[in-house]
């Protein structure tokens, strides 16, 4: 394989859900082609692919086949099996890099790498027994947040801890598994930087863009955020800095918390993310689109946003509401509706989202909580 990989390609995906869905409609838009490896079938990645190997993703031979059917493999989820990328490698090219997935898959390593690098963060502390975890509580005080060190996203595996009786019960609850200990953040708010690089080091960064949690799930991004520019500029300079650290080939959504003292890192993602898929809309090129130029080695189109935007999560039932709204809904001149195929609508999952686009942001943000108000209403 030699950059830059053109259109007729075919490009693996490792994993089947919505991130890799959208990645797929825009590189096929482009005249690439798709295999995507997900053990699940069917998938909302699967469902637009050329190919879908369901197996899981230690299955040696499954991924023999994919390898040797597509010219360079990237991913939509970053807790792909290192055995999967030990399979994958010295048949074809994983982009990310095995370094930065191994950094986010794991919040211990990303704390690490954050603070060994000077990145700002959390005060933290792994803690693998529980006199370490109430030492820990002692030096970085209360309130703080326990989270398991693999597997968490979308608040999974986190606890709040107010006080030393809260500490015994929390170590039980992790049944031996590691974690980190982090110091309660009081932020002004929740910001996030999507940036990224191919492989000869260009480099591209979106603006800055406003998130707001439910039940620790992404609510609503907004964008322009709408902050001092110099402050705007200092959060696109750190997540750039971050992915060159990283040597990172692809994208890089680096989350942030605002405080009065600056920003602090919270997470890192090596992919697309949730909060960018109002670029779909409202920008010269989407994040998914960036993502498959960056791992085929093309160059970074223009990040610029061209319409206010704020997108609106639709999670559980809020995806399927009745007929007579999903048409009042889609007769909204400026509304741009994704539903991402997934089936059965459970409670916190991510079924689709909404992006309201409009003159003025402040415009896009009202017509998104009008229609977040009537979307979760209960249905008659
Ligand atoms: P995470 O899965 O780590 O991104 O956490 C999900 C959400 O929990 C974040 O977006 C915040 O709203 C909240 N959260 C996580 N860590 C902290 C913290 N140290 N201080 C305050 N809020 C936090």
């Amino acid at each position: 394989m030699s950059d830059p990989i053109l259109p007729g390609a075919t490009l693996g995906m490792l994993g089947g859900g919505q991130l890799g869905r959208m990645s797929l409609l825009a590189g096929r838009q482009m005249g690439y082609r798709f295999a995507v490896l997900e053990p699940k079938a069917p998938c909302s990645a699967g469902a637009v692919a050329e190919e879908h190997f369901v197996a899981p993703y230690h299955d040696a031979a499954a991924l023999a086949r994919f390898a040797a059917k597509v010219q360079v493999a990237t991913l939509e989820f970053e807790n792909i099996p290192a055995a999967t990328l030990d399979a994958l490698e010295g048949k074809v090219a994983v982009r990310p890099g095995r370094q930065a997935l191994r950094i986010c898959q794991n919040r211990a390593r990303e704390k690490a790498f954050l603070s060994e690098n000077g990145f700002p963060c959390a005060p933290h502390a792994l803690v693998e027994s529980l006199e370490q975890l109430q030492e820990a509580a002692g030096r970085i005080g209360f309130p703080c947040v326990l989270k398991t060190a693999d597997f968490g996203y979308d608040g999974k595996g986190q606890q709040r801890l107010e006080s030393e009786a809260d500490l015994p019960p929390a170590w039980e609850s992790l049944a031996g598994e590691r974690a980190v200990l982090e110091g309660w953040v009081d932020f002004l708010g929740e910001y996030s930087v999507i940036c990224g690089r191919n492989s000869r080091g260009e480099q591209c960064a979106f603006p800055l863009l406003h998130n707001t949690h439910c039940n620790h799930i992404l609510h609503t991004s907004t964008s322009p955020a709408g902050l001092d520019p110099a402050l705007e500029k200092a959060a696109v300079e750190l997540a750039a800095a971050i992915a060159d650290q990283l040597d990172l080939v692809g994208l890089v959504a680096v989350e942030l918390f605002l405080t009065p003292e600056g920003w602090l890192v919270n997470e890192l993602a090596p992919r697309p993310h949730n909060s960018g898929h109002l670029t779909i809309d409202g920008h010269f090129t989407s994040q998914f689109e960036q993502h498959v130029r960056l791992v085929c080695g093309l160059a970074p189109g223009a990040t610029d946003q061209h319409t206010p935007a704020c997108m609106l999560n639709l999670i559980g039932t809020a995806a399927t509401p009745p007929p007579e709204l999903l048409a009042d809904l889609l007769a909204e001149p400026r509304a741009k509706l994704h539903l991402y195929d997934k089936g059965e609508a459970r409670p916190g999952r991510k079924m689709g989202h909404v992006t309201f686009l409009a003159d003025r942001v402040a415009t896009a943000r009202q017509l998104a909580d009008e229609w977040d108000q009537r979307l979760s209403a209960p249905q008659k």
